[in-house]
């Protein structure tokens, strides 16, 4: 049995990593600040001795110093997360996503504890050549388009791990985890697929932005967990990255008519513009899908949940959350 840290570990895929560890036998400790993340959401697991919830911030030195100082291991998940709130709340977004992951790095690295840090595909911005590689280089926008603050956060955590593996040793791997979608995710800051099933569950129409013809591939929560368990454990995977998802490609548009369909809903599905569903300064990215050659030479990963199967259970997940 070992104890993992697990930041974020209130969050939608914190709380399921959580989930997964104490079913591996672990103990674990979920250090979240309830920004985004909810106590519904590890509410299953009150009571149970081999598991914690520390309510505080990821910025917060005196929180975090103690926990780090008794880990096994850590997952640091804890960021801001959501184009609504990244767009909304740019300082916030840039401060925690910094900020949180300098601290975790610098508190691992007193007794070299492994540290997974979750970095997001949103660090290849607007690159167009897909599939999207590890190695690519990355497209990022202007500095006055919110999103890009998240992309560019990002980037810098990515670059802040790899800079403690290369100059003091600390064995951290760094995962992008593409569009992540499954039980217990909120549409409230702009998840498309909780969006859309909440939507169609309450007969309200279902909000496709743009033309509905951009693309994304939505990987199941417990088939991302899956490989993060594994990673960590992984000595080769130490000073890595690897993209982490499901490259199976759907339009929003197509996506929008499947939750219709799997609902039975009546809602009618409306395309409303870029420019009325945010300001005239965001940009949209057309595809993204993940190259999955690194993981799955390395753990054998697949993506397994085929996206009818997510759809069903959002909706058996909202039906039950009523
Ligand atoms: N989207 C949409 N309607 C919504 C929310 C999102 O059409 O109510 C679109 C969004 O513009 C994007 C895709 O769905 O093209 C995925 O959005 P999400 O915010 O879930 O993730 P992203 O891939 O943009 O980070």
């Amino acid at each position: 049995m070992k104890t993992y840290l697990v930041t974020g570990g209130a969050g939608f895929i914190g709380s399921h990593l959580c989930d997964a560890l104490l079913t591996a036998g672990h103990h674990v400790v979920a250090l979240d600040d309830l920004s985004t993340g909810s106590r519904d959401n590890v509410a299953h697991l009150a009571g149970q001795q081999r598991f914690e919830l520390i309510i505080d911030s990821v910025m917060s030195r005196d929180a975090l110093a103690p926990l780090l100082a008794r880990a096994d291991a850590v997952f640091h998940l804890a960021a801001a997360v959501g184009v609504r709130l990244i767009v909304e709340s740019p300082v916030r977004t840039i401060e925690t996503n910094v900020k949180g992951t300098e601290l975790v790095l610098e508190l691992a690295s007193v007794r070299s504890v492994p540290v997974l840090i979750t970095s997001s595909s949103e660090v290849y911005g607007k690159g167009a050549r897909v599939p999207f590689r590890e190695d690519d280089d990355l497209v990022l926008g202007n500095t006055k388009t919110g999103r890009w603050s998240y992309a560019c956060s990002k980037a810098l955590d990515e670059f802040l791990a790899l800079a403690y593996v290369r100059e003091k040793h600390l064995p951290a791997i760094v995962v992008r985890l593409f569009n992540t979608a499954g039980p217990r995710q909120t549409g409230q800051y702009g998840m498309v697929l909780p969006t859309f099933v909440r939507q169609a569950l309450a007969g309200r129409p279902i909000t496709v932005y743009g033309d509905g013809t951009q693309r994304r591939c939505f990987g199941y929560v417990g088939d991302v967990v899956g490989a993060l368990l594994q990673l960590i454990d992984r000595r080769d995977a130490i000073g890595g990255v690897f993209n982490i998802g499901s490259d199976e490609e759907v339009t929003i548009g197509e996506l929008a008519s499947r939750v219709k369909a799997l609902t039975g809903s009546a809602s009618e599905i409306v395309c409303i513009p870029y420019e009325q569903a945010w300001d005239e300064q965001f940009e949209d990215m057309q595809r993204r899908i993940p190259d999955l050659t690194r993981i799955r030479e390395l753990i054998g990963f697949r993506p397994v949940t085929r996206l009818t199967e997510i759809i069903t259970r959002v909706i058996e997940h909202e039906q039950r959350a009523g």
